[in-house]
């Protein structure tokens, strides 16, 4: 099965057409079975029962919203012709989304029918930039390719089973029932993606693994993971919260936003909140937000640069502390994403944090993970280390091909 895999943001679609192949060699001709998108569609849940998810195509349409391309159903004409190009003449099965915010209502990957589209689109005011972009891809998919069945694949959904005691604010109950001021957590497909590929390679059945996964890229969070499933997570209301991250200033006393505004009569909110999005983070403490560029400012003795990798290292070292015992003591500690794939450097900073949990790590493993699941810490380290390559495409790819299976099957 051929799955387009998009994320549309406002000006911009991304995409890779992934090969799906059924675990149990179905036949794979899906399109021409599908009915057109309904209303009537049920909501089902992902299972497993397909695998792989080879890369045959991927690239990027730009300027979306310019003369160039007018709007989403243009650029999905052009997307298109493209494909028809690329695929010589294999036409793409189903189509799966990455949707920021799911809100309370979506806990898995679900099917599309224009009633989903419209929660997308409510679900706007929490993802202002994402959501309302994210329908209008949707739209044009349904434009360009009537009967494609379509999926989204939600980055707040794996954190719906942490418990209320971690998702609420301690602030008036109003506030949450009225305005939905909860935390939501985010990065979900890649965490819980890691999670299963690390419960195989330690041989542990997922329900009885318990890790801490740090997702460290331009935007990182950690989750701790009990049962296999979220508990708690770093990232709140918005990505801006918890880890030091590129220019993300992560925890603050919500104290610095008031005071900020009442001193500086001439700031506006929305400035303030670029600010702390933008200009925070890495490149608020030393000026650089690529962790490569700070780490070579640190090596060549640069004290900021020093200062930024010792707060983001020391952030994140208290979170697994955190999260070791929110989880009953965590069997695994991961590693993922562009730094905690790729920064043995960094890997090394955060784990001389955590002696106190018995953590030692493999020096010369850590230099060189091999493979997509690699152990980085000692035989006797209280804790695996663990190296996992995410592949959220791939993690998408595979939702989107489980649900279209199950509703051909009926
Ligand atoms: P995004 O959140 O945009 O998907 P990525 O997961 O691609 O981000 O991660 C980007 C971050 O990974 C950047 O800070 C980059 O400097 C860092 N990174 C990538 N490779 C390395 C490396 N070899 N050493 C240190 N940092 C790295």
């Amino acid at each position: 099965m051929l799955v387009l895999v998009v994320n549309c943001g406002s000006s911009s679609i991304k995409y890779q057409v992934r090969e799906v192949e059924p675990a149990d060699g179905e036949p794979q001709a899906y399109t021409s079975s599908m009915p057109a998108i309904d209303e009537n569609v049920p909501l089902a849940t992902a299972t497993a029962g397909v695998t792989g998810g080879e890369v045959i195509a991927k690239g990027l349409i730009e300027n979306i919203g310019t003369s160039e391309i007018t709007d989403h159903t243009q650029a999905l004409e052009i997307l298109a012709r493209r494909l028809d190009e690329e695929l010589g003449g294999r036409t793409i099965d189903a189509a799966g989304h990455r949707v920021v915010h799911g809100g309370e209502r979506f806990s898995a990957p679900v099917l599309v029918n224009n009633e989903i589209i419209r929660a997308i689109e409510r679900l706007a005011p929490l993802a202002p930039l994402h959501n309302p972009a994210h329908a209008l891809g949707l739209r044009a998919i349904q434009k360009t390719w009537p009967h494609m069945p379509q999926v989204c694949v939600f980055d707040t959904a794996f954190h719906r089973t942490m418990p209320e005691k971690a998702w609420r604010y301690a602030i008036p109950e109003e506030m949450y029932v009225m305005n939905g001021m909860r935390r939501y957590g985010f990065h979900g497909t890649s965490h819980d993606y890691v999670t299963g590929k690390a419960a195989e390679f330690l041989g542990i059945p997922r329900e009885q693994f318990d890790a801490v996964v740090a997702h460290l890229g331009n935007g990182a969070s950690v989750t701790a993971i009990r049962h296999g499933e979220s508990f708690d997570t770093s990232m709140g209301y918005t990505p801006l919260a918890g880890l030091v991250m590129g220019t993300r200033c992560g925890d603050l006393d919500p104290s610095v936003v008031t005071a900020m505004l009442e001193r500086n009569p001439e700031m506006t909110a929305r400035e303030l909140d670029r600010i702390l999005n933008k200009e925070s983070g890495l490149q608020g403490i030393c000026g650089d937000s690529d962790m490569r560029a700070v780490q070579q400012r640190a090596d060549s003795g640069d004290e900021k640069a020093q200062l930024a990798l010792e707060m983001t290292a020391y952030r994140l070292a208290k979170y697994i502390g955190g999260y070791h015992v929110a989880v009953g003591g965590a069997q695994a500690l991961i590693f993922t994403a562009g730094i905690g794939e790729n920064s043995s450097e960094f890997r090394e900073q955060v784990c001389n944090e955590l002696g106190a949990l018995g953590i030692t790590l493999d020096p010369g493993a850590n230099a060189s993970p091999e493979g997509d699941v690699a152990r980085i810490s000692t035989p006797d380290s209280a804790i695996e280390v663990l190296v996992v390559a995410t592949d959220e495409e791939r993690a998408i790819a595979e939702a989107t091909a489980s649900l279209v299976r199950e509703r051909v099957k009926g």
